[in-house]
């Protein structure tokens, strides 16, 4: 097997992996600010660095994966204000609703996930620190803050000049050594959260926390920090600044995906809405969106469209349905087995692009070797094909995904059933016998099924209300 080479975003360049200790990786993932419900443009890097470390778990590595969570914010608190609830409410009701997301999606849990408000006592040690090593100054206001001029090295993975910076617009400015300066804890406002510190109650700012965390599960220094592409500046550059002023060595490699997005925007808020992951999996399995949002190169970007997400489900159909009919002829699962051609495509930088055309062509492969009858080969496809989607977290026999329904059967039996009870009911119709008519609707619509009546005929959809979560 050739070995892992992965594109590093401070270097610019793509490289040998060398983990900083034989056979164990440390990965940090910023992860979500919970503050709304994920739509895909949240949930993109969770899948892509999930593609990573089941990589790395298959190429033999023991992973420490940490994301975590950013649970106190001024968005959660404005949502806080909107919704009407405590913040720690909201906070635990997006969590949720990501935890949700990235289940569905077969994102492995993180071996550790903390959350920010758990981790206030490292954030305090580490300002303490960097007060004593004079990179960071408690002006007496009660915000902490990081003095830019005095780091040997800022805005390396951005590549910016100092001189060129706008104010880190954070915090008052007349309590900072320079405009720059960026705070990393701020002053408690009257009735916002805070927690104590030795100078004065107050709340983190978003970087201290990743720095804080970073070190508390992986240590001084560790493998890869990722997140996506619009977190380079300020966030990433503010974790290296802090964490390096620290004196720790941190990331020894950065990778960042890139957006998803939608007319060639990144995907905004607003059109965010319809795309919110529990939306699209109305209409879509979550094992084909997650092979959808997998398909594209991690460092590419995704523009989203609905065309698109429903070719992408089709082409996994075919694959499945081959898997299906090779268990029929073989009279077994396949075994998952990883060939060359994918495994030299992840190798290089995880060109997940290249690995899809490598499965296509175990498909083809495959589906002749059925018609031609040589079921040596059906198996060799069948195993190989397996192997791949195991790593790209898309395997139809993983138990992750017998909930969601693996095969279309369940799906093509109640489509079947319920076009019978319209086909009843419009014959009803046709011979005047409303009542019998009205009792079809009716019964279907007591089994949260509506109907509607379109030019092309009945359609129909399973109510909302149904689902019983309130949300
Ligand atoms: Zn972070």
């Amino acid at each position: 097997m050739s070995s892992l080479n992965l594109y590093d975003t401070a270097t610019r360049t793509t490289s040998a992996f060398v983990p900083l200790k034989a056979g164990e990786v440390g990965i940090y993932l910023c992860g979500a600010t919970v503050q709304a419900p994920p739509h895909i443009g949240h949930v993109r890097s969770g899948v892509n660095f999930d593609i990573l470390r089941r990589w790395l778990i298959k190429s033999g590595y023991n992973v420490t994966f940490i994301r975590n969570v950013t649970d106190i914010d001024d968005k959660i608190l404005h949502k806080a204000v909107h919704e009407e609830s405590p913040w720690w409410a909201v906070a635990m009701k997006y969590e949720r609703a990501f935890t949700d997301a990235y289940a569905a999606l077969n994102v492995l849990p993180p071996t550790y996930e903390p959350r920010a408000t758990g981790h206030v006592t490292q954030m305090i040690e580490l300002m303490q620190l960097l007060i004593e090593r004079g990179a960071a100054y408690a002006p007496g206001n009660g915000d902490v803050y990081l003095e830019v001029r005095k780091l040997q090295s800022y805005l390396t993975l951005s590549r910016q000049k100092l001189d060129d910076l706008m104010p880190a617009a954070d915090a008052d400015e007349t309590y900072k050594r320079d405009v720059r300066d960026f705070a990393l804890w701020k002053a408690a406002k009257p009735g916002d959260p805070s927690w104590p510190t030795p100078w004065g109650a107050g709340r983190p700012g978003w970087h201290l926390e990743c720095s804080a965390m970073a070190k508390a599960y992986l240590g001084e220094s560790f493998d890869i920090h990722g997140g996506g592409l619009d977190l380079i500046f300020p966030h990433h550059e503010n974790e290296i600044a802090q964490s390096e002023a620290a004196g720790y060595g941190f990331a020894a490699r950065w990778m960042h995906n890139a957006w998803v997005t939608a007319s060639g925007e990144k995907m905004s808020k607003s059109l965010g809405n319809s795309l919110q992951v529990h939306e699209l999996l109305k209409s879509v399995r979550g094992i084909e969106l997650r092979w959808y949002l997998g398909s594209a190169h991690y460092r590419s970007m995704l523009e989203f469209s609905h065309e698109a997400l429903a070719e992408a489900s089709v082409n996994f159909r075919r694959i499945e349905a081959f898997l299906n009919r090779s268990v029929e002829l073989l009279g077994k699962v396949p075994t998952p087995v990883v060939g060359k051609a994918f495994s030299d495509a992840m190798n290089d930088d995880l060109a997940v692009p290249t690995a899809l055309a490598s499965i296509s062509e175990a498909l083809r492969i495959g589906n002749s070797a059925i018609t031609s009858g040589d079921m040596t080969a059906v198996a060799h496809s069948a195993d190989e094909i397996r192997g791949a989607l195991e790593v790209l977290g898309c395997d139809p026999f993983d138990s992750a995904f017998v909930s969601q329904g693996s095969s279309d059967e369940m799906t093509q039996a109640l489509d079947g059933t319920i076009k019978l009870a319209l086909a009843q009911r419009e014959a009803a119709r046709i011979r005047k016998d409303f009542e019998s008519s009205d009792a079809i609707r009716d019964g279907l619509k007591a089994l949260g099924i509506v109907i509607e009546d379109t030019a092309q005929g009945p359609r129909w959809s399973i109510s909302q209300k149904t689902e019983g979560s309130g949300s």
